[in-house]
């Protein structure tokens, strides 16, 4: 097919081309003296990105999935309690991966739609005075319903209960998109990979953990080996790895760190606040269509889920943009499949490259019989992008920028 593929699934993203080109290298000794060079500058450039200087980084060869894992079983022990709430198909496997280890998972069942209920966590930290739970699982962005999670506001529920259960936050989607801050929300085990925010290939597991978590090591019992993180460890120091790292990745990971440098954390957040905001605008203004996320405070700047009518399959609208349109959109998991449609805008992506994927998505739905009207989302968008600048440097949050374009 002609012209370039338009992705917009939430993971995989677009990979930059200089970060491409980074990634172009020759393979070399990942045992000579000067390897440890890239070690070194990595772990500090990731260190910022998780805004920690307590934490310790980790790299795996693997996806997000491999940190869970790695999470775990470095920490607990088989039988052990863990509290996590379960709103979409990732906050889904996470739970489902601790039962298979061995986990007595609390479970809080919640709308799909809605984000970690903070209050009912709370209540359940108050009521456990014995401590049996020992950590709590907090999705901050569920990519399968677009909806993010005040985890700071869940590091408060842990203190005001004055519980010592470890806070662990799968940041595969927000990390370096929508603001994370490992030290000030207390987290003992960020996960995170590759292919999302850090705009790189998928094949990279990132993991952050606190010292709290590590001091876990020697206690938990749950087997572990390949993702043992003392082994880890003690090559790190040294500037290596326990085994083969996977060196294009470890370069793509430096330029995308550098390329994260120069913009700024902040610019990349409000980007990220703002390239959202007009995607909302083109579903719920232009087309007239509702969020799977049931109310603002849930809104995830990383993807929207967009609620099909009933009676048209979401599968549909996503295999006729790919067959016809050459645009890749995010399909309906588990619960959602056939419900919803998903449009991801985060990594390497600005206002046109997203209207791409609004005015495809329109024409996708137009043909499956979704009466929106033509032009209307990409209008939307339009208008909501031409009236709200984000002045890169300017330390101020989409909503202050707005008001004072709004006052200009
Ligand atoms: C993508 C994603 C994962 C899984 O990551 P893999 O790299 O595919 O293993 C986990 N959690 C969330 C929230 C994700 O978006």
């Amino acid at each position: 097919m002609a012209g370039r593929n338009f992705l917009f699934v939430p993971g995989p993203t677009n990979v930059p081309d200089r970060i491409m080109r980074a990634m172009m290298v020759s393979m070399e000794d990942h045992r000579s003296p000067d390897f440890p060079l890239l070690t070194r500058t990595i772990m500090p450039g990731l260190k910022r990105v998780f805004r920690t200087e307590r934490g310790t980084p980790f790299v795996f060869p693997s996806s997000g999935t491999g940190c869970w894992e790695a999470a775990i079983t470095n920490t607990l022990s088989p039988g052990d309690t863990v509290l996590a709430a379960r709103f979409g198909q990732f906050s889904h496997l996470w739970i489902a991966m601790c039962e298979k280890h061995g986990l007595n998972v609390q479970i809080v069942d919640v709308d799909w739609g809605t984000g970690v209920p903070v209050e009912q966590y709370a209540e359940i930290l108050r009521h456990d005075t014995q401590h049996k739970i020992k950590a709590v699982l907090a999705c901050h962005n569920e990519t399968a319903t677009g909806v993010s999670s005040d985890i700071g506001a869940v590091r408060r529920a842990l203190d005001d209960a004055k519980h010592p259960a470890l806070l662990f936050v799968d940041a595969v989607s927000s990390l370096a998109s929508i603001d994370f801050r490992f030290d000030d929300w207390g987290v003992d085990m960020a996960v995170s990979g590759s292919q999302k925010g850090l705009m790189l290939p998928a094949g990279l597991g990132i993991l952050c953990a606190s010292q709290k978590a590590l001091d876990m090591h020697a206690e938990a019992k749950l087997a572990r080996s390949y993702f043992d993180l003392q082994d880890m460890l003690n090559a790190n120091k040294t500037g290596y790895f326990p085994y083969t790292p996977a060196l294009p990745l470890l370069y793509g990971l430096v330029e995308a760190l550098t390329m994260i440098e120069e913009e700024g954390l902040d610019n990349i957040f409000a980007r990220h606040e703002y390239l959202a905001a007009g995607v909302r605008a083109a579903v719920q203004d232009g087309w007239g269509m509702k969020l799977c996320a049931k109310e603002p405070k849930w809104h995830s700047n990383t993807v929207s889920a967009v609620m099909v009518p009933e009676g048209v399959n979401g599968a549909d609208v996503i295999s006729r943009a790919y067959n016809r349109y050459n645009l890749s959109l995010g399909a309906g998991l588990s619960k959602m499949a056939g419900k919803l449609f998903r449009i991801g805008h985060l990594g390497d992506m600005n206002e046109v490259h997203l209207m791409s994927a609004i005015a495809g998505a329109e024409m996708a739905m137009l043909d499956c019989g979704i009466k929106v009207r033509a032009g209307s989302g990409v209008a939307a968008a339009s208008e909501f992008w031409r009236t709200h600048r984000v002045p890169v440097g300017l330390d101020a949050s989409v909503a202050e920028q707005i008001a004072l374009a709004k006052a200009a």
